[in-house]
């Protein structure tokens, strides 16, 4: 079942699912080299990607 609410547009993860939804139980994002805060949304990242087989 897909996660509520979020979108997602990296298409070569196993958890995507056509209409842009994440199929995962949780996420986890990060911020890009580390810390806590970002400035830029280009900045962040999601730690539960996992390259689809
Ligand atoms: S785990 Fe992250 S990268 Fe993968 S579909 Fe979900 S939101 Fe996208």
């Amino acid at each position: 079942m897909a996660l509520s609410g979020v979108k997602c547009l990296v298409s070569n993860c196993n958890y995507w699912e056509q209409g842009n939804q994440c199929d995962a139980s949780a996420i986890e994002v990060n911020v890009d080299g580390g810390g806590r805060e970002a400035i830029k949304s280009d900045q962040t990242n999601c730690r539960t990607f996992k390259p689809a087989k």
